[in-house]
């Protein structure tokens, strides 16, 4: 499959036309960024290791009978995916307090919430993804409302089988974050990545923090947290 004309270029990937109109390409940047771009890093080898375990991911997913974008890995740094309509909305899953939740309700960062709950953000970097309920989302019509249901219950069926998998690999799924869209056929599907750039991920036992928030936070070697993800979840699938 080759690629052809660029045709978006987000933060972390690039997006290719492909000689099929309804397949792209993704290609996974080497690039690390948080707080909405304002802190930037390249990270040689994140690219591959993001594009590794995204593709881990939504092969187990597809697998559970979840419709995802993706078709299959092509190369290191590339994955082919079904052409989606995608919708400016990301869906967070928390099964324990961290990030944005604590900082808005003042809970204490580790704090089980069970049973897990999700939330509505807006796509949108200039306004810093602001959280949004039904008639936010219906009012600025981010995503057809009758939708919204649908995806909370694929949110928390992907949850499920992700907490188990982490489970296994020793590591718990403290959030994270899902994005849909339409695919060709009109069906609803989870795209864009999973991957730690998405998700918290903290060592079973340690709390050792081995996602994204490495980065965020200086708290360490970010591909060293991202080699400890994928190795682990190797052991287990
Ligand atoms: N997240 C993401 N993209 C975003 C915002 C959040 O992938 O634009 C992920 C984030 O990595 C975490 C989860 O969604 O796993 C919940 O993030 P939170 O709302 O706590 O925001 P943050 O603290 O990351 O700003």
């Amino acid at each position: 499959m080759q690629k052809l004309k660029k045709l978006y270029e987000g933060k972390a990937k690039i997006v290719y036309e492909t000689e099929e109109p309804d397949k792209v390409i993704l290609e996974f940047k080497d690039v690390a960024t948080a707080f909405d771009g304002v802190k930037k890093e390249d990270i040689k080898g994140k690219g591959s290791l993001n594009n590794e375990i995204s593709s881990i991911l939504f092969t187990i997913l597809e697998n559970h009978g979840i419709k995802t974008h993706f078709i299959k890995k092509l190369s290191d740094r590339e994955m082919l995916v079904w052409k989606a309509k995608r919708f400016p909305l990301e869906l967070v899953v928390r099964n324990y307090a961290a990030g944005s939740f604590v900082k808005r309700y003042g809970v204490k960062e580790g704090t089980e919430i069970n049973p897990p709950l999700t939330e509505f953000f807006m796509k949108n970097d200039e306004l810093h993804d602001p959280m949004v309920c039904e008639e936010h989302i219906r009012f600025l019509e981010l995503a057809p409302v009758e939708l919204l249901p649908k995806m909370k219950k694929i949110g928390l069926k992907v949850n499920e089988i992700l907490k188990n998998i982490f489970e296994k690999a020793n590591i718990l799924l403290v959030d994270f974050k899902l994005e849909f869209g339409l695919l060709p056929d009109g069906s609803l599907a989870v795209v864009d990545e999973i991957s730690p750039d998405s998700m918290r991920l903290w060592d079973k036992q340690t709390r050792e923090k081995l996602d994204k928030d490495r980065f965020r936070f200086d708290l360490g070697d970010l591909l060293e947290g991202y080699k400890k993800i994928l190795l682990n979840l190797k052991e287990v699938i």
